[in-house]
């Protein structure tokens, strides 16, 4: 890896800046979700075992440049406080009022946790003055902000510039993620099957043309299998679709002919009448869809073909949902396909997002080689090319 580690500093009493993803779903102020919390626990117990002049900083949710009670990080902090036996100081105004002072007057007990850094417009924008601000009185720059490493933000690039490049390093969690990514694009083992579902074919794009550089078969399901399906000429009914992404889709096939990737669309549906969760619905046989009617979930043909397909392979990547899965007359196929990800005996991982949700869901997380933190930020992984987050983190460019 061209990357520092954290165990290649030398973190001995001296003052870490470390740059973490806690942006965990909240409802009314009550975490629902401890996942980001847990995943960067190893690292903030490996820092504070050698200094405790430790800075936490992190992103919750868009609040859009503007300080807001719904986006505070007070509750995570409190949470972080528990699950290390440590105080946390969470701190407001460091944009204008630096932590260096704070730092040297810190107790052997307390942590600094920055307060929400989007409250302040100049993260997003990529801001020298805040990220010196930031960084005043630190020696060490650590980012663990997996899910946020391909966002070129202030904290996560312009920070990271503030120190030499010797005292930056990558976290435990993202040397994980990277190290869990890599095997699906080089030295893959095959048969190697990718499945993508969801509604935006735009989003999923590079990774698709990318990872088709490696894979045997790619299995498409949710909202973005009917484009592909209209440009086949097969009747579509009310389904959702990206008319505008049309040459995009023309694009994946004719590249997956060239490479010789089998490409499987749904060979049956699960169909509603409308885009609501109570709408009648049936099994649809065959690929074409009725008027009247939208595919919402792929059917029982489709999900034994895709189970099929994954069983038999030795590596699998999955994003994306099948259906509608948010509403149980549209879940199994995503939920069959978590299932059959959990059996399949070669090297298993989901991307981040509505996927990890799924494989929740349907409690098979523990079966998957690895279950990725970030949504965004593994499919911009996947697409090749280095994330600005890693790039300042390199140890030679
Ligand atoms: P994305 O953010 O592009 O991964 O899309 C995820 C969303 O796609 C989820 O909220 C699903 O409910 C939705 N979705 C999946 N399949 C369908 C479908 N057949 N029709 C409409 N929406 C779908």
């Amino acid at each position: 890896m061209n990357f520092n580690l954290l165990r290649d500093l030398d973190l001995t009493n001296r003052s870490v800046f470390l740059r973490l993803d806690l942006n965990a779903p909240l409802s009314e102020g009550l975490i629902q979700d401890e996942t980001r919390l847990t995943a960067v626990l190893p690292t903030i117990q490996y820092i504070l075992e050698r200094t405790h002049k430790l800075v936490l900083a992190s992103h919750l949710g868009r609040p859009k440049g503007q300080s807001n009670r719904a986006y505070s990080l007070e509750p995570i902090g409190k949470r972080l406080s528990e699950l290390l036996g440590r105080e946390i100081l969470l701190v407001q105004d460091y944009a204008e009022e630096p932590i260096d002072q704070l730092l040297k007057q810190l107790g052997k007990n307390q942590v600094i946790l920055l307060e929400n850094l989007r409250f302040h417009e100049e993260e997003t924008k990529e801001n020298e003055g805040f990220a010196k601000n930031l960084m005043k009185g630190i020696d060490l720059y650590v980012n663990d902000a997996f899910g946020a490493l391909h966002r070129p933000h202030s904290s996560i690039c312009a920070a990271a510039l503030q120190v030499p490049r010797e005292n930056r390093a990558i976290g435990l969690l993202v040397e994980k993620e990277i190290e869990a990514l890599q095997p699906l694009m080089t030295q893959v083992r095959h048969p190697y099957t990718i499945v993508m579902g969801g509604a935006k074919v735009e989003d999923k794009m590079g990774v698709i043309l990318h990872l088709l550089e490696h894979c045997n078969s790619l299995l498409i399901g949710g909202a973005m299998a009917y484009t592909f399906m209209e440009i086949q000429g097969v009747p579509i009914g009310n389904s959702f679709v990206e008319r505008e992404k049309r040459a995009l889709c023309q694009s994946i096939l004719d590249r997956a002919q060239a490479r010789k990737v089998e490409i499987c669309l749904p060979i049956d549906h699960i169909c509603g009448q409308a885009l609501e969760a109570s709408t009648p619905h049936q099994v649809v046989e065959g690929r074409a869809i009725p008027a009247g009617w939208m595919g919402l979930d792929i059917g029982p043909q489709t999900i034994r073909l895709f189970e099929r397909h994954i069983q038999s392979a030795s590596t699998v990547f999955w994003n994306g949902p099948m259906g509608v899965f948010e509403w149980a007359p549209f879940s199994q196929g995503t939920l069959k396909v978590a299932e059959a990800l959990a059996r399949c005996p070669g090297y298993t991982v989901v991307g981040g997002g509505d996927s990890v949700s799924a494989v929740n869901q349907a409690r098979v997380a523990r079966q998957i080689s690895h279950v990725s933190t970030g949504g965004g930020a593994s499919l911009a992984f996947l697409e090749g090319d280095l994330l600005p987050g890693l790039r300042v983190l390199q140890k030679k460019e």
